[in-house]
């Protein structure tokens, strides 16, 4: 069932394109037959069961995975090019007693100095531009290992922001944040979509979000189940068969 679909129509100025997409592992159909519209400025949540697919789909989509189908972008003057696509993995782990800091992950990403170096006066100019995205100039000289889960994603965003993509992907972004942290992240998120007018894909299993920050909710379990508005999709029948609930709070 598709409720809501953009139906092939796109009124933004940019889009991605997702047709007729299947993944296949070995003997296994991990997908098939997923269709997605998603244009820029567009928050779309990718909710579904565990082994549903949704890290497979996101693979798929940075150009990570093999699959069958079409992947499509267009912007103007740009069409058919590949995006620029921001990404942010699902629970990256860093060792609590790592030296390591945010100064030091931004110097091995962005530069070709050697981290022990420090920063160029430069690059940590470049830096807490980068982190003042996320409003996290004060992140810079801590251990990333001593982050909070909300401060490691926010860090994680800043990376995925510079340079600027198009799309912004985020496998799971939630998990690991507390309460307070996700609604600052999530605060975040749409703000970045806003100012940059990025489409923005991620998936998650904290339903309660769904409703303030997405426009479009995919339910996938190896296909698309259910897609439309949070409330639609919450309120589905689908949504309710494949998470085994009575009813969820819309
Ligand atoms: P989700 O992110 O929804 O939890 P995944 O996309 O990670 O699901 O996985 C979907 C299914 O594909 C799972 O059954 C998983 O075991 C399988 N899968 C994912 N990657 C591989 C792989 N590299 N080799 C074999 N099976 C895989
Ligand atoms: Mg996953």
């Amino acid at each position: 069932m598709n409720i809501g679909s953009h139906g092939g129509s796109c009124a933004h100025s940019c889009c991605l394109r997702v047709q007729n997409l299947s993944v296949k592992i070995g003997n296994d159909t991990i997908l098939e037959d997923i269709n997605l519209h998603a244009h820029c400025g567009e928050m779309i949540a990718l909710i579904g069961p565990n082994g549903a697919g949704k890290s497979t789909l996101l693979k798929a989509i940075l150009g990570q995975q093999d699959y069958n189908g079409i992947i499509s972008f267009c912007a103007p003057g740009q069409r058919n090019r590949r995006p620029k696509i921001g990404y942010v993995p699902q629970s990256p782990t860093f060792d609590p007693g790592d030296p390591v800091t945010v100064s030091d992950l931004f110097t091995c990403c962005m530069s070709k100095r050697p981290a022990f170096l420090g920063l160029s006066k430069a690059m940590r100019k470049k830096v807490l531009e980068c982190l003042d995205r996320v409003h996290g100039e004060d992140l810079l000289d801590k251990r990333v290992g001593a982050l909070s889960g909300g401060e490691l994603q926010r860090v994680l965003l800043a990376l995925a922001l510079e340079p600027l993509p198009n799309i912004l992907i985020l496998d799971e972004p939630l998990s690991g944040v507390d309460v307070e942290g996700m609604e600052v992240l999530m605060d975040m998120l749409d703000e970045i979509r806003q100012v940059y007018d990025l489409s923005i894909i991620m998936t998650t299993h904290n339903f309660s979000v769904l409703n303030t920050y997405a426009d479009q909710v995919i339910l996938i379990n190896k296909s698309i189940v259910c897609q439309g508005t949070p409330k639609q999709v919450l309120s589905s029948g689908e949504f309710n068969r494949v998470f085994h609930r009575k009813g969820e709070i819309v």
